[in-house]
């Protein structure tokens, strides 16, 4: 077992961000189980009874209610503990690091089809994950940082049904390191700046003001600033992932330049009436694609002919990218994704690629229930894959220390990620 630490007080503030998100899923998540009715209570199968049972609690009020009551109380205690995360951080393997586990043995109730993968922050408090795995057929969550697969770090937490040997990464490559990533920013990177990967990115950037008052607190020191200032400079840069683009001066990553962090083809948020905030929350939610492409390689030989994709969530299309990249042909894409911005980039990313196969897209993952899903099914035999990860709500980089700013709604929306997969194996007939 790799060694384990708990996120302490030394957290990072991106830590910390994901960590209160992901607090809000667990609170959700205990209230939902509480008012279940007792045969309903997943340990370790979700629901007993019959397939029609199961619709019929979907739709049931008891259901709906718990959608509607939304997120009322998110203040978190103090003392609340958070998940021990491994370190390293490669989950069931990455490229760089040889796979510490090649073979596991997965829950009867968890075996496809379809294959289904979910993703979420992985710092959350104790108890979040544990829930969230055992809504998902008691699958362990691998837990990945994508500083080993590029310049930016992003831990997340994947619960999948994938086969995990004979993964193969993305080729070629993305750039290892900052330095490799921005090329530009390496004749003014000061020395007393080890940075080598940035932070998680975010959805928003800092202020003109903040960038103003770096360059101001280094001017006097001739390129020597004391430890003082460097500290209070790293800091910031840290928080803010900022590079360096002058003499004194930093800035705030461009929107291309996250883009390509994350393994979008270039210009994908671009264009189309998009704002460049717009740009920066949907990047700041995606998915990093060369990690989630290294766990999904390994449907590439299992699907020559390609697959069929319900994806939930869709956000700018991490996962859709992802498949594509790998030249798994994608047959049949149902994107549910409630942003119409989101849809439109996806919608223009499959017509640039000249996907052959169709993109169905709908809004609300909430709307989505057993006859329309019996109705896609019955149209093209079925899903392959169910992919997606349920919203967690950022806070905005200055609102970070308050927590007015979570809505909590969004949040039990992983509970309709679980409905939805629920119900796409029972009407497949893997599940009674
Ligand atoms: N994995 C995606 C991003 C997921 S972020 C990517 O690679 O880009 C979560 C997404 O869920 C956001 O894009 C948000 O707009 C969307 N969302 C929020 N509420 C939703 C709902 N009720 N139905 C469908 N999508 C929703």
């Amino acid at each position: 077992m790799p060694p384990l630490h708990t996120a302490g007080p030394e957290a990072s503030i991106e830590e910390l961000t994901d960590f209160i998100c992901a607090a809000q899923v667990s609170k959700e998540a205990d209230a939902y189980l509480q008012e279940l009715p007792c045969e309903a209570k997943p340990k370790p199968n979700i629901f007993s009874g019959n397939g029609k049972h199961k619709r019929k609690f979907y739709e049931h009020e008891l259901w709906r209610k718990k959608k509607q009551k939304g997120y009322q109380n998110t203040a978190l205690d103090e003392d609340t503990e958070m998940i021990r995360l491994p370190i390293p951080m490669i989950g069931f393997g990455v490229p760089t690091e040889p796979c510490p586990l090649i073979h596991r043995t997965l829950p009867e109730a968890a075996i496809g089809p379809p294959y289904f993968y979910y993703e979420n922050v992985a710092l959350a408090p104790k108890g979040v994950w544990d829930t969230i795995k055992r809504f998902l057929y008691d699958v362990d969550p691998e837990f990945v940082d994508s500083k080993f697969f590029c310049a930016t770090a992003r831990k997340r937490g994947y619960i999948h049904n994938l086969p995990i040997k004979n993964r193969f990464p993305l080729l070629p490559l993305p750039p290892q390191t900052i330095h490799e990533a921005l090329p530009l920013t390496r004749k003014w990177w000061p020395s007393w700046d080890q940075r080598t990967h940035l932070n998680c990115l975010q959805t928003c950037i800092c202020s003109a003001k903040l960038t103003e008052r770096i360059r101001k607190s280094l001017e006097p020191w001739d390129g020597e600033p004391p430890m003082h200032v460097q500290n209070y400079v790293l800091h910031e840069c840290r928080k803010w992932n900022l590079v360096w683009v002058g003499r004194n001066k930093v800035a705030p990553l461009e929107a291309d330049e996250v883009e390509m962090l994350l393994g979008f083809p270039r210009n994908h948020t671009r264009g189309g009436g998009i704002s460049r905030t717009d740009r920066y929350k949907s990047l700041g939610n995606s998915f990093q694609v060369d990690t989630v492409a290294y766990h999904l390689s390994v449907l590439k030989d299992i699907f020559p002919g390609g697959i069929n994709v319900l994806s939930l969530f869709s956000g700018i299309g991490g996962a859709e990218v992802a498949l594509h990249r790998l030249g798994v042909p994608l047959k049949t894409v149902v994107s549910v994704e409630i942003s119409e911005v989101n849809r439109n980039i996806v919608r223009s990313w499959w017509e640039q690629t000249n996907q052959k196969g169709t993109l169905i897209d709908m809004t609300d993952v909430q709307e989505l229930n057993g006859d329309r899903l019996e109705q896609l099914i019955g149209t093209f035999g079925g899903f392959d894959l169910v992919i997606g990860g349920s919203p967690c709500n950022n806070l905005a980089g200055s609102n970070r220390h308050s927590r007015d700013g979570l809505e909590g709604k969004e949040s039990s929306l992983f509970f309709d990620y679980f409905r939805i997969l629920d119900l796409v194996k029972c009407i497949m007939g893997s599940k009674q």
